[in-house]
């Protein structure tokens, strides 16, 4: 009677186990077929600095999925990593914030506007993909500074040298590079001396937690003092509200992204956006410049 137990247990656990697998499939076909088929889309949140300038915007992949409706990168970006659908879901990206990019540059008031593109592990293992990105900003006619590649601490993790190399390659040929949701990860103090960033972007879960934690605004606030006397930019994300902005701006932070200022929007909403040039209706004044 145990054995048949055991077998019946095997035969449930197989079952569930091969659904899994071919349910696993039917999401990767699916995957792969949105990405021949164009379904991703980038969005744009505007990125602003200490005086209300917009200054470009931070590209988010969205899947228009024919059924599903507008789908976020959470749902997908995990299973693109898995099966490797990452890559010419990330070459899509780059291209489509390339092209976007270029148009910009031919348009008054929106050439000197930055696009910052999220790039993931595997993508920077990929043999050629210093090529890949000088090739598309030469094809496209990007002024390279403009792009900015961001990276996890996660990507530095994988292989340092490699990483670290490809970094330099693409500095020296302008491209600029943030370090994204910094210290959420093993942040290494290395990692900032040692890569050519431009930018270290705050993570919003130590801005959600300003004004609450008293150590959250410690860690804040030695972020903004560690980036400027290493010559780096420093921007805070997930900035949701007048409060965060103004305590942000006590501690010297001077770029901003967050719902605050808008939610991630499609194309022609971002620049409808750009164009009326509103700020938040609780925007204060902006405080005094820091000095040099
Ligand atoms: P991320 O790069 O850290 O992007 C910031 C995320 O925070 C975005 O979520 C954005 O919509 C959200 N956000 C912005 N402002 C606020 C705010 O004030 N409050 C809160 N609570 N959230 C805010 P989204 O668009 O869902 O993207 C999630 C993540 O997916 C991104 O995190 C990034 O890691 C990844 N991702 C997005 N697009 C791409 C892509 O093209 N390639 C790759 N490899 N990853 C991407
Ligand atoms: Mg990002
Ligand atoms: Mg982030
Ligand atoms: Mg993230």
């Amino acid at each position: 009677i145990t054995s048949i137990a055991a077998i019946g247990t095997l035969l449930i656990l197989l079952h569930l186990l091969q659904s899994d697998l071919s349910e696993t499939s039917t999401q990767e076909r699916e995957l792969r077929d949105g990405i021949t088929g164009s379904q991703f889309e980038l969005f744009y949140q505007p990125q602003h600095d200490g005086k209300g300038r917009l200054i470009g915007a931070e590209a988010l992949v969205r899947w228009r999925h024919p059924e599903r409706g507008l789908v976020a990168p959470g749902e997908f970006i995990p299973l693109a990593e898995r099966t490797g659908l990452i890559l010419p879901l990330g070459q899509s990206v780059l291209e489509q914030a390339c092209r976007q990019l270029a148009r910009w540059s031919r348009e008054p008031g929106k050439a000197g506007w930055s696009l910052a593109v999220n790039v993931s592990a595997l993508q920077m293992q990929q043999a050629g993909f210093v090529a890949t990105v000088l090739g598309l900003i030469d094809y496209h006619g990007v002024v390279p500074g403009r792009l900015k590649l961001e990276l996890t601490e996660g990507v530095l993790l994988q292989d340092f040298d490699q990483v670290s190399a490809k970094m330099h390659q693409l500095r020296s040929a302008g491209i600029a590079f943030a370090l994204d949701d910094f210290g959420t990860g093993y942040s290494s103090l290395q990692y900032l001396r040692r890569l050519p960033l431009e930018q270290i972007k705050i993570d919003k879960s130590f801005v959600a937690e300003l004004g609450r934690q008293d150590r959250d605004s410690a860690i804040v606030g030695t972020v903004l003092v560690l980036g400027r006397s290493l010559g780096l930019q420093v921007i805070a994300e997930g900035v949701e509200n007048a409060e965060h902005w103004q305590l942000l701006s006590g501690l010297g932070c001077r770029l901003f992204q967050g719902y605050w200022f808008s939610v991630p929007m499609a194309l022609p909403d971002f620049e409808a956006y750009a164009e009326a040039g509103r700020l938040p209706s609780d925007w204060a004044q902006p405080v005094p410049e820091l000095p040099e």
